[in-house]
């Protein structure tokens, strides 16, 4: 029986279309009207307390209502609450938060540009690298690879990187200039019996034939999650990064690390390209960039490609390229806080400290009937829901929303992404916390059976 919707909820579906939604079953049901936050915890609107498992959508690294980020966006706001950086403006929370990043950067980026979203940002991307090509004399160097199972947003282009068929079904992106090569899931890629290092030279080798039979002279970029985020939670195979690069490197193919997740800390370095061998020639960012409380992206690329692309802006007489709220003063500010932040209380440490413990906690919940397998890098990780030795079986993508109402009863939030439930708490979470999340986990995998 569902229970008749609050007036809020009335409210909201009258009001409202979700992303991410089936706004049908949306009417039955309500949605879940969240207030307010403290640290790891969200209440709703009727009171009820909830443990965020999802650090919101990957992205309140430092929780919720952190006083000191609270302060410094009030602070900027009561300063300078809007300016841009068009031609010839600037601010110095725009360009502090842009030195800030590049001395984190794990390789050497000469310019930071800014948007608000990850998608602005993986768009940005993608017109820098045509611009470039464009501004060296490579016209024809210009097709993107990205992967199946990859997320890098919703937006015309990044929509079109995003390779889930949700995205992609009745919105007809033009995917013209970009392909699609394997992803890098064993446990439901790999062929029966095949090792993790025969999976990642099969991988390499279907890279290759791509490059080969699009021509390399016409491929410009890859762009990669260290880890894939809402394709399911999918660390790479042991090796994958560092057998893909010297192909890519061979072809002069630039590597984009998609860094909206996995950015300032969450795989216990302070990019998920350490943890996993890349060695990008650009990165996108976002989330945790502000902790989530200000929208604001950054991408930042290397120095052959920012002479380029300013000798080429002064050809032309300007880079024709920008966002109203690219580089928003009070975005920077919170921004700039948040990295101080994480560097002082050392959240990286505790990273990871609380790591193996979620990862044990994870391996337990996989031996549970309904759970095929467990996946973690740093403080993320998923559930693979299907039954233990049914590699590939599908529990089409039903199982996930049901194990995550159950958790729900029990105060905790975890977010079912096709048939993976996934988790990323805030990266703040200590022990006694990240216990409290998974103790009603076997219980609501018993209910969901
Ligand atoms: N790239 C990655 C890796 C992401 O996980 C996301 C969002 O989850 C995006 C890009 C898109 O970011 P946004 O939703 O801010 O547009």
């Amino acid at each position: 029986m569902t229970q008749p919707l609050t007036n809020m909820q009335m409210r909201d579906v009258e009001a409202l279309l979700h992303p991410y939604t089936d706004a049908v079953a949306l009417r039955q049901t309500g949605p879940l009207v969240i207030d307010r936050g403290k640290g790891v915890r969200v209440w709703d609107d009727q009171g009820r307390e909830y443990i965020e498992g999802m650090a919101g959508l990957w992205c309140c690294g430092l929780g919720f209502s952190d006083e000191e980020l609270i302060e410094a966006a009030r602070e900027q706001l009561g300063r300078l609450p809007y300016y841009h950086i068009f031609g010839g403006r600037s601010h110095e929370p725009a360009v502090e938060l842009a030195e800030k990043i590049k001395e984190l950067l794990p390789v050497p980026m000469a310019r930071v540009f800014y948007q608000s979203s990850g998608s602005e940002a993986n768009e940005s991307q993608i017109k820098l690298q045509w611009y470039y090509n464009n501004a060296i004399g490579r016209p024809g160097k210009k097709k993107i690879i990205s992967r199946i199972r990859a997320y890098h947003g919703v937006t015309i282009v990044s929509g079109s990187l995003t390779g889930l068929p949700a995205n992609h079904q009745d919105f007809d992106l033009p995917v013209d200039r970009i392909r699609h090569t394997s992803s890098p899931h064993y446990w439901k890629d790999a062929k029966d019996g095949e090792s993790e290092a025969e999976f990642v030279a099969r991988l390499k080798a279907d890279l290759e034939a791509l490059i080969e039979r699009e021509g390399p002279d016409t491929i410009a970029a890859m762009i990669a999650e260290p880890v894939m985020g809402a394709g399911g939670v999918i660390p790479p195979p042991k090796g994958y990064f560092e057998a893909i690069q010297p192909v890519l490197d061979a072809h002069d193919i630039a590597l984009i690390s998609d860094e909206v997740i996995t950015g300032f800390g969450r795989t216990g370095n302070w990019f998920g390209a350490e943890t996993l061998g890349m060695r990008p020639r650009a990165f996108s960012m976002a989330k945790q960039l502000t902790g989530g409380y200000a929208p604001l992206s950054a991408v930042a690329f290397d120095g052959d490609m920012a002479e380029a692309i300013e000798a080429n802006s002064g050809r032309i007489g300007t880079f024709g390229h920008g966002f109203t709220y690219g580089g928003h003063p009070m975005g920077c500010a919170v921004g700039i806080k948040a990295l101080e932040i994480y560097q002082r209380r050392d959240i990286l440490s505790n990273v990871r400290r609380i790591a193996p413990k979620l990862h044990a906690l994870l391996d337990r919940a996989a031996q549970h009937p309904l759970v095929g397998e467990a996946r973690h890098c740093g403080l993320m990780g998923g559930l693979e829901l299907a039954p233990p030795g049914r590699k590939g079986f599908r529990v089409g993508g039903k199982v996930g929303p049901r194990l995550s109402a159950e958790l729900l009863k029990h105060g905790v939030i975890l977010r079912p992404i096709g048939d993976t439930l996934a988790v990323c708490p805030p990266m703040i979470i200590g022990e006694d916390d990240l216990e409290a999340l998974f103790a009603p986990m076997e219980a609501a995998l018993d209910a969901t059976m």
